[in-house]
C-alpha cells in the first residue's frame, strides 16, 4: 500500500502553481464587470397599458441601451393584477393588466416594488402581482409576501459577480408597508436598512449591494435633507451606490465616499404630464466590478404624450459620465 506523503505533494503543487502562476502573469485575466441599466417609474395603466393592449412595446425605443446591459432594473409604479378596490380618496391610483408583464419581461430582469403605488388596489392585488411575477420569471425585491421577505434582497450573479439589490419606500402611505403576515412594501426605518445591508453583505455573500430607493420631494430637482443623510448611512453601512426615484424630475447627484447617489432618475413610462421637466427622465448604466462602481451614465429620455420614451435628440442628448478617481461629473462625449 502507497502512503501519500502530504508535504512532498503540496511542495510539487507548489512548483507547478508557481510555474502556472508565473507563465499567467504575463498576461492578467481581466477583472470581471457587469453592465447594470436602471430606469425611473414605470406605470403600464393607462396609456401606455392601451398601447400595450395594442400591441406596441413601450420600451422597444430603449430597446438597444437596456438590452445591452447584463442586468436591467425599474421601478414598478402600479400594481399588476385583476383584482381589489382602489384605495379610497387617493388621488391617483394604478392597476396594470397582467399582459403588461409580457414587454416588461422582455426588456427587465427585475423590479423594485417598493413605492407608493404598488399597494393602490390593496395586498390582496399586490399578492396577485407577487405570483404574476414569478410567473413571468421577472425578479422582484422592495416587496414581499410579508415584511421578511420584503427585506430580504435580490440577489443577481453574472460574470462571477453576486449584486444584492434591495428596495425601499419612504413616501405616504405607509399603509402599503408589508406586516408581519401582510403583502406590502418595505420601509425605509434607519437602522433595519443598515441590518439589511450588513445581512446582504454577510449571510447573503454579495460582492456588491445596491439600494434602490423611493424618496423625495414631488417636482424638486434637488434632493431634501432626508434624502442626502439616509443615502450616507446606506454608504456607510456598505451601499456601493444608491440610486433613487418618485420625484418625476430628474434630480442632482453626489459622490460619497467614492460611491455614487443618484437621487432621482425621474419618469420612464409614464403618461399624463404637461412639463417637459416631468417629460425628461434618464437611462442610467453604470459598470460594476468587485470594488464597486467603476464608471457611470446616463442616457436622457423624452417621455411623448401616450407615456412612452424615446432617446432624447442629438443636441440634448449628452447624458452625464463619471469614472472612478474623477472628482466631478462631466458630460459624455458619445451622445
Ligand atoms: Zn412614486
Amino acid at each position: 500500500m502507497t502512503t501519500v506523503r502530504c508535504p512532498h505533494l503540496a511542495a510539487a503543487l507548489c512548483c507547478a502553481l508557481a510555474c502556472c502562476s508565473g507563465a499567467m502573469a504575463a498576461v492578467p485575466p481581466p477583472a470581471p464587470t457587469v453592465t447594470l441599466a436602471v430606469v425611473g417609474d414605470i406605470m403600464l395603466d393607462e396609456s401606455p397599458g392601451t398601447a400595450i393592449e395594442r400591441g406596441q412595446d413601450p420600451f422597444a425605443p430603449f430597446a438597444a441601451q437596456l438590452d445591452g446591459a447584463d442586468i436591467r432594473i425599474g421601478n414598478l409604479e402600479c400594481v399588476v393584477a385583476t383584482q381589489g378596490e382602489a384605495e379610497p380618496g387617493k388621488p391617483y391610483t394604478f392597476r396594470a393588466h397582467p399582459r403588461t408583464l409580457q414587454p416588461l419581461k422582455r426588456h427587465f430582469d427585475a423590479v423594485t416594488l417598493a413605492n407608493n403605488h404598488s399597494g393602490d388596489f390593496g395586498p390582496g392585488a399586490f399578492a396577485e402581482m407577487l405570483g404574476l411575477l414569478d410567473q413571468a420569471g421577472i425578479g422582484r425585491f422592495g416587496g414581499g409576501i410579508n415584511l421578511a421577505q420584503a427585506h430580504r434582497p435580490l440577489i443577481i450573479e453574472r460574470n462571477g459577480l453576486r449584486i444584492a439589490f434591495l428596495g425601499y419606500d419612504e413616501f405616504l402611505p405607509r399603509s402599503f408597508e408589508a406586516g408581519a403576515d401582510q403583502p406590502g412594501v418595505a420601509w425605509s426605518e434607519d437602522e433595519q436598512v443598515e441590518r439589511d445591508i450588513a445581512r446582504a453583505r454577510g449571510t447573503d455573500h454579495a460582492d456588491l449591494v445596491i439600494p434602490i430607493m423611493h424618496w423625495g420631494w414631488e417636482h424638486d430637482t434637488i434632493a431634501s435633507p432626508r434624502q442626502r443623510q439616509l443615502a450616507r448611512l446606506m454608504i456607510d453601512a456598505g451601499a456601493d451606490a444608491v440610486i433613487g426615484g418618485h420625484p418625476h424630475v430628474t434630480q442632482d447627484t453626489e459622490q460619497y465616499r467614492g460611491k455614487p447617489i443618484i437621487y432621482s432618475l425621474g419618469n420612464f413610462v409614464f403618461n399624463g404630464f404637461d412639463k417637459a421637466v416631468n417629460n425628461t427622465g434618464w437611462l442610467l448604466r453604470l459598470e460594476l466590478d468587485q470594488q464597486g462602481v467603476r464608471r457611470w451614465r446616463t442616457f436622457v429620455a423624452q417621455i411623448d404624450d401616450q407615456g412612452i420614451p424615446h432617446p432624447a435628440a442629438a443636441d440634448d442628448a449628452v447624458g452625464a459620465c463619471w469614472e472612478r478617481g474623477q472628482t466631478m461629473l462631466l458630460p459624455c462625449e458619445t451622445p
